[in-house]
């Protein structure tokens, strides 16, 4: 049985730059093709923390795009999903037909970039919100939570995904050298994830708790980004044939310059958390030219990584439990966000649990 469905409830509403604010909302109202989910967890993301910072959405909205929780209403129309299911979501889903998707560039399809799950206004997530809409184009990407797994690993199906979708778009070989600069939450999933697929990781951070959690998740070395032999030292690891690949989970240009000074001929630099658009970057086109040093992204989810992604994360061969540092209740979504903007050497992934 499923409690009652009330007329309103709780979110968090955007309101401007640095503003967010507790405030009643409807419960959204769902079409034939949709379902409402009652928000169980939700985590806070690197991407909305930006858009709340630079303000580089107009407001209001509800955002939160890390969701999981229980499907409370279902639409007549809708196939497969029952009152009570337990549920992680992805807010975007591609068309897996259009020009864009017929090259697999999913983040670049037209209704890739159109955010499916709202709790009111203009839709953004949602998930800082007692119930979330989901509408029916983003129902192929509602993942099924096994009984034994939590509502948290349903939470985190979407940021691993986008993590493993950026490793497969590196031709790495097992064995091969691969710096992830930055071990915050998203740098630990790099590195558990490459070393699960035989990668040997070079781990920095400017953090020393976090190098030592990042030898825990796999790491084979680490070294601090700001040692002043940081360079000689990545180098001696690959008996100085430079770096196979190297991933930059943390938004710095000096880490970009470096990481591909650090390559090998032929190797790839990938910008993970370059999200902030106007930004320059001084490169010698020449090594990208005859040293064939590629200069790559990766960004949002790849839908057709889900099965993988879940089995990875509810088999806990990727235990994202152990990521997750603090927990907020949806009234104290601000703190989080604040905390999560200036991480602590104690705080890695937060989550806003109901
Ligand atoms: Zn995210
Ligand atoms: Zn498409």
């Amino acid at each position: 049985m499923v409690a009652e469905i009330p007329k309103t409830m709780q979110a968090v509403v955007y309101r401007g730059v640095n503003d967010l604010r507790v405030e009643t909302l409807p419960v959204p109202h769902i079409g034939i093709g949709d379902l409402l989910v009652k928000v169980a967890a939700c985590g806070v993301c690197p991407t909305d923390i930006k858009k709340i910072h630079y303000g580089t959405v107009p407001p209001p909205r509800v955002f939160g795009h890390e969701t999981a929780g229980t499907i409370v209403r279902v639409g007549s129309r809708v196939k497969g999903f029952k009152v009570g299911d337990r549920v992680a979501l992805h807010h975007h889903v591609p068309c897996l037909n259009c020009h864009a998707c017929r090259h697999r560039a999913f983040a670049q399809c037209d209704q890739y970039k159109r955010t499916g799950i709202t709790a009111g206004f203009e839709p953004a997530g949602g998930g800082y919100a007692e119930y979330v809409r989901v509408m029916s184009f983003v129902l192929p990407g509602v993942v099924k939570i096994p009984k034994r797994n939590t509502f948290v690993e349903g939470a985190m199906q979407e940021p691993v995904n986008t993590v493993l979708k950026a490793v497969k778009k590196l031709p790495l070989l097992r064995g091969d050298t691969v710096l992830v600069a930055g071990q915050g939450p998203i740098g630990l999933m790099f590195t558990r994830i490459l070393a699960l697929q035989g990668a040997n990781v070079v781990a920095s951070d400017l953090l020393v708790p976090r190098l030592k959690l990042a030898l825990k998740w796999g790491a084979k070395w680490v070294v601090k980004a700001d040692e002043p032999d940081f360079a000689e030292k990545v180098l001696k690891i690959t008996s100085n044939r430079g770096l196979d690949a190297a991933i930059i989970a943390v938004p710095s240009n000096t880490a970009v310059i470096q990481a591909q000074q650090l390559l090998r001929g032929g190797g790839q630099v990938l910008l993970f958390a370059h999200t902030k658009r106007g930004d320059r970057l001084e490169i010698d086109p020449s090594t990208i030219c005859v040293d064939e040093k590629d200069i790559m992204g990766s960004y949002s989810s790849d839908f057709t990584l889900q099965k993988q992604v879940a089995s990875l994360v509810f088999s806990r061969k990727l235990d994202v439990r152990r990521l997750v540092t603090h927990q907020f209740h949806l009234e104290h979504t601000a703190k989080a966000v604040e905390l999560a903007a200036k991480p602590r050497p104690d705080s890695l992934k937060i989550v806003i649990t109901q």
